[in-house]
């Protein structure tokens, strides 16, 4: 048995949530240590997006507290950006390509001035094929891949220490590794993305976690003066010299991670709507990847009902915006600092615990 030092916390994942809690937990004082598989994680496979715009504001259901939870953190990738040395892009271009997709942006940028936040009207660029443009300065993206390599690389300057292995069994306090190492800490973070749904026998909150795969392609294509296009049912990114185009969802019963045909060509169709060069663009790599959902789409942040053992986890579409405030907001909740008991409530593991 490895015991850590005392006291001290371990976290499962190093995708964006597992990272960016470690930094936050590490800024605050604690001593920390993160046990990663190494294999892809939705972080990943993910576009990068950070929309809280499109994402939640849009949305007229979406609980107020969430909505500050997302706007917050995304303010607050602004600073962790330049501290870990990587650009986010920005604007982002919404585009409406019928009548009543743009009846649909101008009620949003009713919500999004609403909330102090800028959508304004321009030209439609020459290369793409729509009706009305909008265009989002606030709504931001990462290329998600440099991103996971700079978090690791700020982990570990400020202190961190990282672990390979693959975690298979977990209790009070105690970690259990696939190679037999088994270790012991006073704080256990459970943020391993959909891999953390393995844990449900011992954790029954991770039960709620389900799947839902996406897929998304890159083709070799000059990039598009506006970094971040987004219609109706897809994106597409300018990034690393070509272009990324995502993405789908699909609920499943079980964890596929298969790259499919239909899906793929399906992007490719739409992008082509927007985009007319895109048909004589090559393809040049697709990928999949699954977000961890909950029955209400919200995050399960906090305590887990099993001492010692907290979750991070049911992200879905969101988690790279959300990462930095779950981050902050596991610190101070582990810290013992008083939070908001509307977003504790909207966020906490034991709402599905029976
Ligand atoms: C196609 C697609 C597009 C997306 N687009 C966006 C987007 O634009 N914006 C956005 O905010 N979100 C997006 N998402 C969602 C986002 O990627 C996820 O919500 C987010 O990655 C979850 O982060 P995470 O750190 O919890 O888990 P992950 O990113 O899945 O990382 C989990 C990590 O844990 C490790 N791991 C897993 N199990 C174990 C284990 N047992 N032991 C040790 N290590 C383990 C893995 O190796 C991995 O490194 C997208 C997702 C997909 C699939």
């Amino acid at each position: 048995m490895t015991l850590l030092r005392d006291p001290s916390i371990l976290i499962v994942g190093g995708g964006p949530v597992g990272l960016c809690t470690g930094i936050a937990l590490l800024k605050d004082g604690h001593q920390v240590a993160l046990v990663d598989s190494g294999a892809h994680g939705a972080g990943w496979a993910s576009g990068g997006m950070l929309a809280p715009l499109y994402e939640m504001a849009a949305d007229p259901t979406c609980p107020e507290p969430y909505v500050e939870f997302a706007l917050k953190s995304a303010e607050h990738w602004q600073e962790l950006a330049r501290t870990c040395a990587f650009d986010l892009q920005a604007p982002s271009l919404f585009l409406a390509r019928t009548e009543e997709e743009a009846v649909a942006l101008l009620s949003l940028r009713s919500r999004a001035n609403g909330l102090g936040l800028d959508l304004t009207s321009v030209c439609v660029p020459a290369e793409l094929t729509a009706q009305a443009a909008f265009q989002a300065p606030s709504e931001r993206s990462l290329d998600p891949r440099a991103a996971l390599n700079s978090l690791l690389t700020q982990f570990q300057l400020l202190g961190g220490e990282l672990l390979t292995g693959q975690a298979e069994a977990i209790g009070s306090h105690q970690l259990g590794l696939v190679d037999g190492r088994t270790f012991e800490a006073e704080t256990i973070i459970l943020a391993n993305g959909f891999g953390a749904s393995s844990f449900g026998q011992s954790v029954p909150a991770l039960k709620a976690l389900s799947p839902v795969k996406g897929q998304m392609v890159r083709v070799a294509h000059p990039e598009l003066a506006s970094p971040i296009v987004r219609a109706c049912r897809i994106y597409v990114l300018s990034r690393g010299g070509g272009l990324v185009i995502g993405a789908t969802s699909d609920p499943l019963a079980a964890p596929v991670l298969s790259v499919d045909v239909d899906p793929v060509l399906a992007l490719l169709a739409e992008a082509k709507e927007l985009l007319p060069s895109v048909a004589t663009a090559l393809t040049i790599e697709a990928w999949a990847g699954l977000r961890p959902d909950t029955p209400d789409h919200l995050p399960l942040v906090g305590a887990s009902g099993v001492d010692g053992i907290y979750l991070a986890t049911g992200t879905y579409r969101n988690g790279w915006l959300l990462a930095p405030a779950i981050g902050t907001y596991l610190s101070e909740l582990i810290s013992g600092k008083t939070l908001d008991q509307a977003l504790m409530n909207l966020l906490a593991p034991e709402r599905f615990s029976s």
